[in-house]
């Protein structure tokens, strides 16, 4: 049941409403979506999807690109060897983690279409019935963002993402006191600025802001800066966009710069690197999300997979992007948010999403 061959698709994911991050706005990105087949016929689906050219050091069109390399040298393989078929990539094309994460996605997948498990199983057990999510509330007026965040705490979400940067800190700061002042009881709130502040600007923000219970998330742009505030300020830092690779992790975990993580499939690799990174974070008691950036039903499902195998006390949830571009390649089984949690997909082995190649059009590319 090796790998017999490879569609690559691509499939706009626009966004319904304006998703302001610092510096960027995520307008219509371009998701790649491949099907490997094996031997046998069974179809596994892997997805990779990148917000925006600014948020991220790759680009959507560069993901289909690189699987110009990566394809080829996974044919021939047994999906199931998830290592051996990561270290064949590693060994064929530096870097291009989003293409190679879309890859190993969908072996996750065909493995356990193969053995008949979901990803889930394979991924060591769900230690919870489904994900706690995160949800944004984009950068915007004070007034604005305070009525976004009592909407979707009546509408049961427990965990904030106050999205700041790029703009006049004053304003951050009104934003910041605006969305506390409306802060249910329980309700989590993490600031994250896409690396948009200065170091000064992150002291300034954390000092205006002592009163509050928060955390700061990816304030600066580099380890570097996030290592220099950390001595200045009181509230814990998130690292985001510097998380990656499981080196990046564990230096930051050793050096006590992080108190937690936002984790992305796609920057990390894929569901085998991840899983490392998951094993880390836990042996540490150290808090990580499982998500995305962006992407559809199959990035969304491999995210919760992994989410529902993380120790509940060190979980910082799920963030999945359909709620902003409502599009599902699943209808049924498609992870759903229900009162702030995310389903699992229950449609079978493997991801549990019950899809077609024809749904997704003609494929840009085939290897065999
Ligand atoms: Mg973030």
């Amino acid at each position: 049941m090796h790998i017999r061959e490879i569609y690559v698709y691509a499939t706009p994911l626009g966004a319904k409403t304006t998703y302001n991050m610092s510096n960027s706005t995520v307008e219509t990105p371009v998701s790649t979506i491949v099907a490997v087949v094996d031997s046998d016929g069974l179809v596994g689906f892997g997805e990779a999807c990148l917000a925006s050219p600014q948020f991220q050091p790759a680009h959507n069109s560069g993901v289909r690109a690189s699987l110009e390399i990566l394809a080829p040298a996974i044919l021939g393989h047994d999906p199931k060897h998830v290592t051996t078929i990561n270290a064949a990539m590693n060994r064929a094309l530096t870097g291009h983690t989003e293409g190679k994460a879309a890859l190993d996605i969908a072996c996750w997948d065909l493995a356990g279409k193969q053995l008949g498990v979901s990803v889930v199983d394979l991924l060591g057990g769900a230690q919870m019935d489904d994900v706690v999510t995160y949800h944004v509330v984009g950068i915007s007026s004070a007034d604005d963002a305070a009525a976004t965040a009592r909407r979707l705490q009546d509408e049961g979400v427990t965990r904030l993402q106050l999205k700041a940067g790029g703009r006049p800190i004053h304003e951050d700061i009104a934003s910041i006191h605006a969305v506390a002042d409306v802060l249910l009881p329980g309700t989590d709130l993490a600031v994250d600025t896409n690396r948009g502040w200065s170091t000064t600007e992150a002291v300034q923000v954390s000092q205006a802001c002592s009163s509050i219970t928060m955390s700061l998330e990816q304030s600066c742009a580099t380890e570097a800066e996030l290592a220099h505030v950390k001595s200045q300020i009181q509230h814990p830092i998130i690292v985001d966009e510097n998380a990656t690779d499981l080196g990046s992790v564990a230096r930051m975990i050793s050096s006590g710069l992080a108190n937690g993580f936002g984790l992305k499939l796609t920057r990390l690799g894929g569901l085998t690197a991840m899983r490392a990174v998951r094993d880390l974070c836990m042996a540490t008691r150290t808090p990580m999300s499982s998500d995305d950036a962006w992407g559809g039903d199959i990035v969304a499902a491999a995210g919760v997979s992994l989410g529902a195998t993380l120790d509940p006390q060190f979980s910082r949830g799920a963030w999945l992007a359909h709620p902003y571009h409502d599009t599902h390649y699943d209808e049924t089984n498609g992870p759903r948010i229900i009162d702030g949690f995310a389903t699992l997909p229950a449609g079978g082995p493997g991801l549990g999403l019950v899809l077609e190649t024809a749904q997704f059009g003609d494929p840009v590319a085939v290897y065999r």
